[in-house]
């Protein structure tokens, strides 16, 4: 299968090329030129799969000719085992027809560890099959960096360099970084904030004569596409249990940068009969006043309870554009264009096609702890900020009560205790038993001041040879 770009004039990549990659040299993010579609009768085959079986059938297609059957098994396989639970992604039932899909039972408590220990495993095969070695750099506000580390410290051919803002993350999400000692995994605390780090991050994949002889950066942010591809599996995984293909399912899903609700689409571009997709932001709400008053503007970024979705731009959102504009490269480049001034205006048969799609909601710090409230005094069940946004999301915006409602959980309530003490619990949520010691871990990590010649001379002495 071959990648091409939203913005057109990228050459097209091969899968393998795609994985090792950043954006395009256009400016624009890769997608597959086609979409595996998948039949009714052949969906309901997949019946009672194991996740990894259903991983592997539903990923097989992107992979076609780039990766062997019984090597791509093993690479799910070993992707999946440091999940806690045998089901990898439980359903839990909260009221009448409304279920929460568990996406953290990870080993960092995020849905990230979905895509990340995937593409972990996934760079390690390729690069040793291609003797190379890579250098992984991203920047993070919290839960991309632990889970890409966690993702790479076993990777014998990369070497990571996770770059944070000093003193600005929470101190379970800095400690699921700085506390893998592996000699491979690399963590700095820049003295400035998130825009900084990633603005580093950029200018050193834009310029990469820093790094040493051979090497060459990947991104792992969600730009990449395997992070996409690997999240599309747990769509399948849910509508199958709740009996797609035979019954219509909708999604809701706390939305960023745009990557997981991108992936619900694909699977049902793919065959999966989703009725209805929920983008659910906090006041950090770019999408849902673009669906909602077609207005993509910049505003200023607002701090909030559910800091992983904190964002001005969603950066994955050029892939769903792209689609909105019949895969027109040169309308898309126009449009990124105009927005460059800080916004930019849907024309209006991509207006409503968005609309047919999607439904959005955009949920106050103040609301989303009354959501956590209510939800654990009828149900007892705890949800983490993030997903609380979801699931309010889905109750005001629901198109039909007969269609089982799946909230994506993207994360365990005990990352983020200040939102759960809000909302009236009287003690922090308990850490898994596996990070129990969390707070008496030895930590590392370097810090270094706002400077990109700093930085990169850093990762250039300490690349591995
Ligand atoms: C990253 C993240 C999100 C947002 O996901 P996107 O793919 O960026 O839309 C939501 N919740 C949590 C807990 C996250 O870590």
């Amino acid at each position: 299968m071959k990648y091409i770009s939203t913005r057109g004039q990228a050459p097209a990549l091969s899968f393998e090329d795609v994985v090792l990659t950043g954006l395009a040299p256009d400016g624009g993010l890769y997608l597959p030129e086609t979409l595996p579609q998948f039949s009714k009768e052949e969906i309901a085959s997949w019946a009672g799969l194991s996740y990894q079986d259903l991983a592997f059938n539903v990923m097989k297609p992107f992979v076609a000719g780039a990766i062997s059957d019984a090597d791509f098994k093993a690479i799910i396989a070993k992707a999946y085992e440091t999940f806690r639970h045998d089901a990898i992604a439980p359903l839990v039932q909260t009221a009448h027809n409304e279920w929460i899909l568990e996406l953290f039972q990870g080993p960092t408590l995020a849905f990230k560890d979905f895509a990340l220990q995937f593409l972990g495993h996934l760079l390690d095969h390729l690069l040793k099959k291609r003797n190379q070695k890579v250098v992984v750099m991203g920047a993070t506000s919290g839960d991309t960096g632990s889970a890409a580390i966690e993702g790479c410290r076993r990777c014998d051919n990369i070497d990571i360099f996770i770059l944070h803002p000093h003193n600005r993350v929470s101190d379970v999400q800095r400690r699921q970084m700085t506390t893998v000692l592996a000699p491979n995994v690399f963590n700095l605390a820049l003295e400035g904030n998130f825009d900084d780090c990633q603005n580093m991050v950029k200018a050193s994949f834009g310029d990469q004569s820093f790094l040493p002889e051979g090497r060459q950066l990947v991104a792992v942010n969600s730009i990449n596409w395997a992070r996409i591809m690997a999240q599309i599996v747990y769509y399948f995984y849910a509508g199958l249990a709740l009996g797609s293909p035979h019954r219509p399912v909708a999604f809701s899903v706390p939305t960023g940068n745009f990557g997981d609700i991108f992936a619900g689409y694909l699977a049902k571009k793919m065959g999966l009969p989703i009725d209805q997709l929920v983008i659910g932001t906090n006041s950090n709400d770019i999408l849902h006043r673009c669906i909602s008053s077609n207005d993509h503007s910049k505003h200023q970024l607002q701090h909030t309870l559910s800091p992983s979705m904190d964002i001005m731009v969603s950066s994955n959102f050029e892939r769903m554009l792209f689609d909105l504009y019949d895969r027109d490269g040169n309308a898309i480049r126009q449009l990124m264009d105009d927005f460059k001034s800080g916004s930019m205006t849907l024309k209006e048969s991509a207006l409503s096609r968005a609309r047919k799609l999607f439904t959005s909601y955009g949920v106050s710090d103040e609301l989303t702890i009354n959501v956590i409230r209510d939800v654990f005094e009828r149900t007892g069940y705890l949800l983490d900020p993030h997903t609380a946004i979801g699931v309010e999301a889905a109750r005001k915006t629901r198109r039909r009560q007969d269609i089982p409602m799946v909230c994506l959980a993207t994360a365990h309530p005990a990352k983020f205790p200040e939102a759960v003490r809000k909302a009236g619990q009287d003690e922090d949520p308990v850490l898994p038993h596996h990070m129990k010691d969390l707070f008496q871990r030895e930590e590392r990590f370097t810090v270094l001041p706002q400077e990109l010649k700093k930085v990169q001379e850093f990762i250039a002495a300490n690349v591995r040879k």
